[in-house]
This record gives structure tokens, C-alpha cells and sequence, in this order.
């Protein structure tokens, strides 16, 4: 809280001009070029949140268009920094894969207004969410959790259930279960495992905006929003269960027929 003041007091003096829409104020400096254009695009984007997640903002989001105390790309508490240019496009961001750092931040800063103090949701849903509304399409980030996948199979020799339950040699049932007593297959409890429930890394975007997506289409946002300010690290698993009412292998298994689907294959690689 206490660096949080400190940006917020530091805001004035770095960024000499602001602008206020309905939900945000603006600042910025002689980089913006169109900053009413850029403010009103990203005032839609905040209100359209405000529709997804049923909540009204209990205060306006303070957005910085750059960095703040040499930090950058990043929300915290009322604050979102943000891209420090207009971009020439915001339906693209000027992205290839249409990713809005502002869109991404804003995303953040609108469930921090929400969240109970002692929330602590695991990386997964955190990124997952923001990138989920950064920009991309449905169909990219599915390929992006379905290429993650791929590459965890290949680096760690998980698989389908059904390549490990037999054993080559004497065609026999070898059971699925792995180390530690979990499903060989379980990409999403590594993900959310102890290990790297508060870890960042690339797999926490690529995998995470497919999934958040796909638990507020699948199970709604009340039921997604419990989950993600309720939960905590150890448990995600009971957790799941819990807020969300499936059992985790349930919710797995239509998680990544959910984005074989997205991603079009042909054949399901389940
Ligand atoms: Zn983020």
C-alpha cells in the first residue's frame, strides 16, 4: 500500500497533463498524441468490464501512460500503468496477435477494486483474466494454451491417459497416476500447484487467458469471481470444487475440449 501512495504522489509529477472520462483518469505526457481518442477507447473497454463482471467501479481508475518510479506494465490498487504511446490502431494495439498492454492493466485494475484484502488467487487467474481481455481472439489464445501443452507433454513425457495406462510390452493396464499421487495429464494442477501457484511465467498467459475465459463461459462470472477471490494456494483443486461445484478432472477434461475446439483441430487431442 505504502508504494502504491508513493505512485500515486509521484502521478503528479512525472505526468504533467490529465484528463478524466467516466471511470478514468488519464495521465500523461507529450508522447500521447491522441489522448482523448485513446481515453475514450479505453473507457469503453472499462464500462464493458463493468457489464462482465456485474460490478460498478467504486472509483475511478487512475491510468498512467508510462512508467511510474522505473516500474512499468503493471496495476496496483487504483493505479494501472499503461502504454506510454497512442497506439495507430486500438482494435490491434499495433499487435500481431491484437495484445493491449492498457487493456491487459485496466483488466487487472478493475478486479482490484473488488478483491477482499486477503485474496490471493494463483497467477494462473490473475494473468489469465487481464490477458483474456487484452485483445486477443478466442481462436489465438486457445492455440497459444494448446501449443503450452504441447510443449509441457514433450518436455515432461505427461500424456493422454490413454498412451500411459498401457504398458507397451505386456499390453497391461499401468494405471495413470504419477509422481506425488497425481494425474499424469494434469497440466492445469501444475499450473496451480503449490509450486507455482504465485510463480509468473509464460504458460500463466498462454494457458491462463484460454482458461479464465472458458471458467466464466462455462460456469458464469459470480461463480468465476468467488473462485478467484476466495481460493488459495494449496488447495485450488478443493477449491475448484467448492466455488465451482465440478470435480477438477471434469472441469479439465472439457477445459481442453473447450480449446481444441477453439483452436479447430480436427481431431480432439484428448
Ligand atoms: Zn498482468
Amino acid at each position: 500500500m505504502a508504494a502504491a501512495s508513493l505512485m500515486e504522489a509521484q502521478v503528479q509529477y512525472a505526468y504533467p497533463y490529465r484528463m478524466e472520462s467516466e471511470r478514468l483518469v488519464m495521465f500523461y505526457d507529450d508522447r500521447i498524441t491522441e489522448p482523448r481518442r485513446d481515453l475514450d477507447a479505453m473507457e469503453k473497454h472499462v464500462a464493458r468490464m463493468e457489464v462482465i463482471t456485474g460490478k460498478s467501479l467504486r472509483a475511478k481508475i487512475h491510468w498512467v501512460r508510462g512508467e511510474l518510479l522505473g516500474q512499468g506494465h503493471m496495476a496496483l490498487y487504483g493505479l494501472a500503468l499503461g502504454s506510454p504511446k497512442s497506439p495507430a490502431d486500438w482494435e490491434t494495439a499495433d499487435h500481431p496477435d491484437k495484445v493491449s498492454m492498457d487493456r491487459h492493466e485496466l483488466a487487472h485494475a478493475v478486479l482490484h477494486q473488488h478483491q477482499p484484502p486477503d485474496a490471493d488467487p494463483p497467477t494462473l487467474l490473475i494473468e489469465g483474466w487481464a490477458e483474456s481481455l487484452a485483445g486477443p481472439t478466442p481462436q489465438k489464445r486457445a492455440e497459444w494454451a494448446r501449443d503450452s501443452r504441447k510443449f509441457w507433454r514433450e518436455s515432461t513425457g505427461a500424456g493422454p491417459a490413454d498412451r500411459q495406462r498401457r504398458d507397451p510390452f505386456t499390453n497391461t493396464a499401468r494405471g495413470d497416476v504419477g509422481e506425488g499421487g497425481r494425474r499424469r495429464d494434469s497440466y492445469l494442477r501444475e499450473l496451480t500447484g503449490a509450486a507455482r501457484y504465485h510463480h509468473i511465467d509464460g504458460a500463466m498467459y498462454g494457458v491462463g487467458s484460454a482458461f479464465a475465459d472458458f471458467l466464466v463461459r462455462k460456469y458464469g462470472i459470480e461463480r468465476f469471481l468467488r473462485l478467484y477471490f476466495a481460493c488459495k494456494p494449496g488447495r485450488f483443486e478443493a477449491d475448484v470444487q467448492e466455488y465451482l461445484g465440478v470435480d477438477f478432472d471434469t472441469m479439465e477434461r472439457d477445459f481442453w475440449q473447450d480449446v481444441d475446439r477453439l483452436a479447430g483441430d480436427k481431431v480432439a487431442d484428448q
